[in-house]
């Protein structure tokens, strides 16, 4: 699959795409990342991408024609699935929605900065809004590396052992159960002695039994 993350900033996650299992992903031909600087689309001599709001309130507020020019100059090239942009009204990001994601083609992902992009371009251009949470970030780009990072891990080869991201949180509706590693005993805390025992199916119902006492407990919403 292949990422275009269109950004005024694109230095501030060009080391997160090329480091552990991004950086992976790419080597094993199975993501591409492409970071778009905006400022390479403005007509602007200043390289300028944002100007004043109107309506006179406080702030800057992205333009419409560097982003269209880039937005069309990438679809041009080729078809995308969807034309997301990061933020905080947008629909909440989670595990279902990675999911879906992480099985489409071409994304094209926009970072907004400043007081937010012209509103046109939402209603014209953006196919997907999308918020990581209830607060505010300064701009797109973490949102948009949260993302990625969230639906590569999942495409089938990103990681070794496949069973290892469907056995994460969230899959299921289940958190995750505790994990352990070696000693066995420190400082007199122990493993719990049903994962030393070599008893596959012992193991995996202990485990199934902790997903559930710990979702009920931690996040008893994910049961209904
Ligand atoms: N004025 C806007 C916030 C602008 S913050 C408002 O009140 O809604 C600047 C940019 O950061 C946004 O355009 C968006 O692209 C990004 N951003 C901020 N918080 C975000 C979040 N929770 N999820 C996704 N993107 C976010």
């Amino acid at each position: 699959m292949r990422i275009d993350i269109i950004t005024v900033l694109p230095e501030m996650i060009e080391g997160f795409f090329n480091c552990s299992i991004m950086a992976r992903a790419q080597k094993k031909g199975l993501a591409e990342f492409h970071l778009h600087n905006l400022r390479d689309y403005t007509l602007d001599k200043h390289r300028r991408v944002d100007d004043y709001p109107y309506g006179g309130c406080a702030g800057m507020v992205m333009q419409i024609e560097p982003i269209d020019r880039c937005i069309s100059a990438l679809k041009s090239e080729r078809n995308y699935d969807e034309v997301i942009f990061t933020t905080p009204d947008g629909e909440q990001f989670d595990q279902k929605m990675a999911n879906t994601l992480s099985l489409t083609e071409n994304l094209i992902i926009l970072c907004g900065h400043f007081k937010g992009i012209d509103y046109r371009i939402r209603e014209h251009l953006i196919t997907k809004e999308i918020s990581i949470g209830d607060y505010v970030l300064t701009g797109g780009e973490l949102a948009a590396a949260v993302m990625a990072d969230a639906i590569v891990r999942i495409i089938p080869g990103v990681i070794s052992d496949e069973q290892s991201a469907l056995s994460d949180s969230f899959q299921d509706n289940l958190l995750a159960p505790p994990v352990y590693t070696r000693p066995a005993e420190y400082k007199g805390w122990r493993v719990p002695d049903v994962l030393l025992s070599g008893h596959e199916r012992n193991i995996r119902d202990w485990e199934l039994q902790q997903s559930i006492e710990r979702t009920r407990l931690l996040r008893p919403d994910l049961l209904k």
